[in-house]
């Protein structure tokens, strides 16, 4: 007999032998502009810290002053006996910030997915009734496992291509109950932002509902309301997803959108009926996020400064920053072994930045992902450059 431990053995070696195992690094400081990454401190551009937040003063008193005042856990699910004053006041705030009608407050911005999709759509095989997910074939494995979740049918569309969207509405709606057009805001491989206004406008013509997951352009676009506000479209979406994880420093998902929608979701999505409700001091961190993004544009304002010339200044090195429109900075290397070496050698001069590779991007476009942020100084911002160049003169990926 063999040893039932054997595959997950031999999975691990496949693994390690094809360049596919995640060696995870062990941070030793909080998430900022500079970083201790292993006991070294290095310039950090790894983290979706867009603002700066995650270690931020009034934060980090509010989540003090919570915990002091609501306890460290809520003990409860939402719906039972863990919904805390603290959890309305926040999803209240938020709706208002978003100029949307409702919000929901969820655990995290994967969850918000698991929660919002199976709610909408599904099957019903007794019935033999089941509804369409119109998804964009580059969407964030969470919008993936939420549609998988739900039972419907998934019908991808071409990458940010309303031609695409339309020509599948077409097709497939006819044949199913309800449909839903799911798309990410800004794709976060490359930073390209969804044509939204566009598929928001061939999505209402059919008659099929429309959802957005806005990760990372919550607290970046639309002076940092979202990529809703960017195309002047509140209101109009039925459902955001938002995640308060990225910019927003601390940990959360928010599920927003029209009110009739949200209660919907509030009653039946399953991760708010079966897994506790967010903590007070995650709570009231972000509930000061909000109010900081509501009372000034200043870090948003930085963030931009920042990508603009640390975009521009690569450029001029040499270096291909494929189609970004956004503070995601790739820098297209080619191979993934050359990205990887390039990763290393990054690090050895204290600059700490990602390679993703194929299957995370296509084969032969492994990068270099540079994460701008309102934490970063011009003076990191040089070094940061100056490294850069160093490396990529060495390993002759520019000239
Ligand atoms: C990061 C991300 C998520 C997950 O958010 P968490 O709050 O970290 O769970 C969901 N959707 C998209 C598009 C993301 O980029």
């Amino acid at each position: 007999m063999t040893d039932k431990l054997d595959f997950f053995r031999d999975e691990l070696r496949r693994l390690r032998d094809t360049e596919s195992y995640i060696n995870i690094r062990t941070m030793n400081s909080p998430a900022d502009g500079w970083m201790v990454v292993d006991g070294q401190r290095v310039l950090n551009f790894c983290t979706n810290n867009y603002l700066g937040l995650a270690n931020h003063p009034l934060l980090k008193k509010r989540a003090q002053e919570a915990i002091d005042k609501w306890g460290v856990g809520p003990a409860a699910v939402r719906t039972i006996a863990g919904t805390q004053a603290l959890h309305t006041e926040f999803e209240r705030r938020m709706a208002e910030f978003k100029g949307v009608e409702a919000s929901l407050l969820v655990q995290s911005g994967f969850c918000a997915n698991q929660a919002a999709i199976p709610a909408l759509v599904g099957r019903n095989k007794a019935a033999g009734e089941q509804d369409v997910i119109f998804s964009d074939r580059l969407n964030h494995a969470s919008i993936i496992d939420g549609a998988r979740l739900s039972g419907a049918k998934i019908i991808v569309f071409e990458h940010r291509d309303p031609d695409s969207l339309e020509a599948v509405i077409k097709e497939h709606l006819p044949k199913y109950r309800r449909g839903l057009m799911v798309t990410d805001g800004v794709f976060s491989m490359d930073g390209d932002v969804a044509p939204l206004d566009k598929l928001y406008e061939v999505s209402a013509r059919h008659g099929v509902l429309t959802m957005v997951d806005d990760a990372h352009g919550e607290g970046v676009l639309g002076n940092g309301k979202g990529i809703v506000a960017h195309f002047g479209l509140h209101g109009q979406f039925d459902v955001e997803i938002g995640t308060l994880s990225k910019a927003f420093g601390v940990m959360g998902g928010v599920i927003a959108g029209k009110q009739v929608i949200v209660e919907y979701i509030r009653q039946r999505a399953r991760p708010n009926l079966f897994s506790s409700a967010l903590t007070p001091g995650d709570t009231a961190a972000c509930l000061a996020a909000v109010e900081l993004l509501e009372r000034s544009e200043e870090l948003v304002d930085r963030l931009w400064e920042n990508t603009t010339y640390l975009k521009s200044e690569m450029e001029k090195l040499g270096f291909d920053t494929g189609r970004t429109e956004t503070p995601i900075v790739p820098i297209i290397i080619g191979e993934v072994a050359k990205a990887k070496e390039f990763s290393r050698r990054l690090f050895e001069e204290g600059v700490f930045a990602m390679a993703l590779g194929f299957p995370t991007v296509p084969r032969g476009t492994a990068r270099i992902r540079v994460m701008n942020t309102a934490a970063h100084t011009q003076e990191d911002l040089d070094k940061g450059l100056e490294v850069f160049a160093k490396v990529g003169r060495e390993l002759g990926v520019i000239p």
